[in-house]
C-alpha cells in the first residue's frame, strides 16, 4: 500500500511528499515534532501532546499553525489513510519558507506543516521488551533548551548511532555532575533498591515525556513509590531495574549498561508491571 503524508494543506503520495528547500526547518532546524502513538487505530494522549505542541511552539514564538482540533483532524485522517492500526503518527511545524536570513521572516509567514503515519512492529516490540535491552552512556553535550521538542536532533542522532555500533538500542545522556539526563529520544529511569520509581525532574535539562507524566499516575495506582530525584550511572547499575519510557516503546526494560548488567541482568516485575499499567492509563481517542 502506498503511503501518504500531510504537507501544507494537501494529502499528498508518498513521492510528491516534499517540501521548499527555503523551509526553516530545512535550513535551520527551526520548528518542533510531536509523536504520539497509534493503538487501534486511535490517537494516544492526543490532548497533552497538543499541549505539548503548543508549548514548544510558544517558547520559539512560532504560531499555531491551525487549532488543535483542526490538527487532530488532521493527524487522524492521516492515520486512516495510511491505514495504521498500530504504529506512530508524526506531525511536524516549521516557522516556514522564508529568504534564507537567520532572523525570523516577516509577521504573517505561515508555519509549514508535515504530518506522516506509519505502523510498528508491535510483535517484535513485544519480543525486544521479553529480552530488554542494552545502552550506552555518554556525554550530553545538547543545548540548554532540550525541554522544547525542536526538530534540531544532531547530539541525539550521534548518539543513537554510537549506540547502534556498539550493540546497544539507546544512549543514556550524562551531564557534567555524573547525572543521567535522558535517552536519546525516551526518558529515563530506575527501580530503586528499596523499590522506589525513579526519574529527575522534567526541568529544562530533559524532554517532558507524555509517557513519563502519565507513568507517574500509573505507578500510584499500581501501588508503588514514585520519587522524583536523579540519579547517576553507578545508581542505575546498583539499582534493581532500569528502563526508558517513551510514546514508541512505552515502558521498555533496560539490562545493559554500557556492557553491564542492572540487577540480574533480566526485566524486572516493575517495568513488566508498569508496561501493562500505562496501556490502562493512557488515554486513547
Ligand atoms: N526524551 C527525548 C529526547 C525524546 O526524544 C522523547 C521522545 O521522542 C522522550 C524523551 C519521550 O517523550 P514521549 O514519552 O512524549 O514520547
Amino acid at each position: 500500500m502506498s503511503r501518504i503524508a500531510y504537507v501544507n494543506g494537501r494529502y499528498r503520495p508518498w513521492r510528491d511528499a516534499t517540501v521548499h528547500v527555503e523551509d526553516r526547518g530545512y535550513q535551520f532546524a527551526d520548528g518542533v515534532y510531536e509523536v504520539c502513538e497509534v493503538r487501534g487505530g486511535r490517537m494516544v494522549d492526543e490532548r497533552r501532546h497538543m499541549a505539548r505542541l503548543e508549548r514548544s511552539l510558544g517558547e520559539l514564538r512560532i504560531a499555531m499553525p491551525m487549532s488543535p482540533a483542526a490538527l487532530g483532524i488532521v493527524m487522524r485522517e492521516t492515520i486512516r489513510r495510511n491505514r495504521v492500526e498500530n504504529g506512530i503518527v508524526y506531525l511536524q511545524v516549521s516557522r516556514g519558507v522564508a529568504r534564507r536570513d537567520h532572523a525570523f521572516p516577516l509577521p504573517g509567514t505561515a508555519p509549514a506543516v508535515v504530518v506522516t503515519a506509519r505502523a510498528l512492529d508491535s510483535v517484535g516490540n513485544e519480543a525486544t521488551a521479553e529480552k530488554g535491552i542494552a545502552v550506552v552512556t555518554l556525554p550530553d553535550n545538547r543545548w540548554a533548551r532540550v525541554d522544547i521538542k525542536t526538530i534540531a536532533l544532531l547530539p541525539n542522532v550521534l548518539a543513537k548511532q554510537a549506540a547502534r555500533e556498539q550493540g546497544a538500542r539507546e544512549a543514556w545522556f550524562v551531564d557534567r555532575d555524573g547525572k543521567v539526563t535522558e535517552g536519546s529520544s525516551s526518558n529515563a529511569w530506575i527501580v530503586t533498591g528499596d523499590g522506589k520509581v525513579a526519574t529527575r525532574a522534567a526541568d529544562t535539562a530533559i524532554l517532558r515525556g507524555i509517557t513519563r507524566d502519565v507513568l507517574i499516575g500509573a505507578i500510584a495506582a499500581e501501588g508503588l513509590t514514585f520519587e522524583e530525584r536523579p540519579f547517576t550511572v553507578a545508581d542505575a547499575l546498583a539499582a534493581r531495574e532500569a528502563f526508558l519510557t517513551s510514546a514508541s516503546q512505552i515502558v521498555m526494560p533496560i539490562v545493559r549498561i554500557d556492557g553491564k548488567p542492572v540487577g540480574d541482568g533480566k526485566p524486572g516485575p516493575v517495568a513488566r508491571a508498569l508496561r501493562e499499567a500505562f496501556r490502562r492509563h493512557a488515554q486513547v481517542a
